[in-house]
């Protein structure tokens, strides 16, 4: 009888023990990247959706690490995150670009928002441009809300939307070429022409504006949400920003 106690006990030690062990290890680690010398629209974006991913971190047991200072993309440092979050800006010197590349080809996944997909003539990044899929072509000011139209609420980013909502104040962008033509592209949401005229400054007047895409040869996502403090007041769209970053981690 004693060593029936002393085995049950032992067992009910070890359970426990190895319990708490799982419980404290992160599921995944992600690590964002942001800038707090850009436009102050971006950098009141990245410390809302820092809170934002903080908490849900929290809850969901894994590890949101933040950095604004964009020399930590380096292989070294990337070699400890699962997935890489750019909140409001990109690397502008070879040695950071070449980092994240290897990072993607490698399997790394990325998400993306507003002005960290920029790119245009100047910025002479072309494997980012055949990345993302697109180039900034125009946008609208000032920053409004605007209807949505979702194209494929079956993918794991997009499943909680119906197929349409209303986004908060964002700066909305054109692309051109727009990111719909190229094969490798998988649109998910899209800005609803009904919108247009968009704005009073920049009018946005026509054309097919993708917002959410994802180019099917990485792990990666784009979402051109990320101008302003409203961003995160959308239960919806919140929990596609949730859902996004769980697909990329390989938890859904
Ligand atoms: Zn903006």
């Amino acid at each position: 009888m004693k060593k029936l106690v002393y085995t049950t006990t032992l067992f009910l030690l070890m359970f426990f023990a190895c319990k708490i062990t799982l419980a404290q290890q992160p599921q995944f680690k992600v690590l964002a990247l942001y800038s707090t010398n850009v436009e102050s629209d971006h950098v009141d974006f990245a410390m809302d959706a820092i809170k934002f991913y903080s908490n849900m971190a929290k809850a969901k047991g894994f590890v949101f690490d933040t950095t604004s200072s964009w020399e930590n993309l380096n292989d070294d440092k990337l070699k400890n995150y699962q997935v890489v979050v750019w909140l409001n800006e990109f690397p502008h010197n070879q040695v950071q670009r070449s980092a994240f590349e290897k990072f993607m080809i490698n399997g790394g996944a990325w998400l993306g928002f507003h002005v960290s997909g920029y790119n245009d003539k100047y910025t002479k990044w072309p494997w980012f441009v055949d990345f993302l899929g697109a180039t900034f072509y125009n946008n609208n000011w000032p920053p409004l809300p605007a209807k949505m139209i979702v194209d494929d609420n079956t993918h794991p980013a997009t499943k909680s939307l119906g197929k349409s909502y209303v986004a908060p104040i964002n700066e909305w962008y054109g692309w051109k070429p727009n990111p719909r033509d190229n094969k490798d592209i998988k649109v998910l949401v899209t800005l609803d022409p009904a919108n247009y005229p968009l704005g009073k400054k920049d009018i946005i007047r026509e054309g097919d504006i993708p917002v959410v895409w994802t180019n099917t040869k990485y792990k990666m996502l784009y979402m051109n949400m990320g101008h302003g403090d409203q961003i995160f007041t959308s239960p919806e769209q919140n929990q596609m920003f949730e859902d996004a970053l769980l697909w990329l981690a390989g938890s859904r």
